[in-house]
């Protein structure tokens, strides 16, 4: 029987969630989602929405009553409330695999306890022990804030001893968390998928590149040796059996000088390094996690073509609307969130360039560059 899907948020990737699940029209009828934007992104492409905030409890509990099944778009959600609906509709990932993960510190702890590496790490609970932890570690070091932080905003690195109070005096108490800082020679992820029966699939390692903590270009595959891409994958394996959740995760990984591989954290929903999938691959993330909630057989996660994915973000120092992009190459394939405004840094689209014949990925980097410049978002004044 169809199925109405409730999405909690509806930014872009409750839009690209809401795009696959229309293509699913005999598993989901009707598509809801709860997002505080009025026509925000998801709602442009034939969500229904509930305009509310995604921690608003009555909100929350209007969308379990109009859904059949519900999932999520952002890790902050109160997962309490997610509890306490659950008789309403079902969740996923489960409000106790929320809980864990979107707790830096429960997240580490979890996985430390079941044997995955990561970075060492301490909890925070006044500036003593960030003195003390400090002395553990060295400096830098890495004091994080323990929840809700999103494109590196719950990070402060500590570099010197002079910094210690500032980085302190930055999270303004909240509950913290120090860990020892990592000279990583590259940021790696995998997208994993698991289903409500089970069944476990990963995508193929792939290379992030982060500039001012904000994702810039995803390239797939990974420029590692097979080593490095066994261990990582076989950590994400690892990782989703013992967690236990339904859906698609985002695990971003370090890989050190000396071919370790470690978690960094994970997200318990689609990922920004796993756009490229839409064009790269067999089975999209978001249909894949549409199949992983909804208990279906996984699709493959084959990469059939080298890709890399570029993120277009709004242009430094301007605030306003913008022009529409336009890009028409055969190979890349451009998608706007459709957000009216522009802001510094604010995720407004991205790029896919597809290597359809084979490019190695080094072509598939020069042509980024030629056409990257063509993309700076213009102002309309
Ligand atoms: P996002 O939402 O963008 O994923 P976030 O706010 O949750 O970010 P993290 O993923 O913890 O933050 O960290 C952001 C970036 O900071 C990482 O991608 C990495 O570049 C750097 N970083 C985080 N922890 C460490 C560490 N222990 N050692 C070295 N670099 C780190
Ligand atoms: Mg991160």
């Amino acid at each position: 029987m169809s199925k109405i899907l409730g999405i909690i948020g509806g930014g872009q990737l409750g839009m690209m969630i809401t795009e696959a699940a229309k293509k699913m029209p005999d598993e989901i009828s009707e598509i809801i989602v709860l997002d505080p934007t009025e026509n925000c992104p998801a709602a442009q492409v034939g969500a229904r929405q509930i305009i509310g905030d995604f921690k608003d409890k009555e909100a929350i509990i209007e969308l379990a009553n109009k859904s059949d099944i519900i999932t999520y778009e952002i890790e902050s959600g109160d997962s309490d409330v997610l509890k306490s609906v659950e008789d309403k509709a079902e969740i996923n990932p489960s409000p106790e695999t929320l809980k864990i993960i979107q707790d830096k510190f429960l997240q580490k702890s979890f996985l430390l306890e079941n044997n995955i590496p990561v970075p060492e790490f301490i909890e925070i609970k006044n500036i003593e022990e960030v003195k003390t932890g400090l002395k553990k570690f060295g400096i830098p070091a890495m004091l994080k804030a323990r929840r809700d932080a999103y494109d590196g905003r719950g990070n402060f690195k500590i570099d010197s001893e002079d910094k210690i109070q500032t980085a302190y005096d930055y999270f303004k108490g909240q509950p913290l968390l120090l860990e020892k800082f990592v000279p990583f020679t590259m940021e790696v992820s995998v997208i994993a998928s698991r289903n409500t029966k089970g069944q476990i699939k990963t995508y193929p390692l792939v290379e992030n590149i982060h500039k001012e903590n904000i994702l810039r270009e995803t390239i797939a595959p990974a420029r590692v040796s097979k080593n490095i891409s066994e261990k990582a994958e076989k950590i994400a394996e690892k990782t989703m059996s013992v967690l236990k959740g339904a859906g698609i995760f985002g695990i971003e990984m370090f890989v050190t000088e000396n071919d370790e591989v470690m978690i960094n954290e994970i997200a318990p929903r689609v990922h920004n390094s796993g756009h490229h999938t839409l064009q790269s691959s067999e089975t999209s993330q978001f249909e894949q996690h549409l199949r992983a909630i909804l208990g279906m057989e996984l699709g493959s996660t084959k990469l059939k073509h080298n890709s890399i994915m570029y993120n277009i973000l709004g242009g430094d120092g301007f605030t306003g609307e913008y022009l529409p992009l336009e890009i028409s190459e055969s190979g890349v394939f451009l998608k706007m969130y459709g957000k009216k405004i522009s802001k510094p840094l604010r995720k407004l689209g991205h790029v896919n360039i597809i290597g359809m014949n084979n490019e190695s990925i080094h072509d598939l980097l020069n042509k980024l560059q030629i056409l990257m410049p063509k993309t700076v978002i213009k102002s309309s004044n």
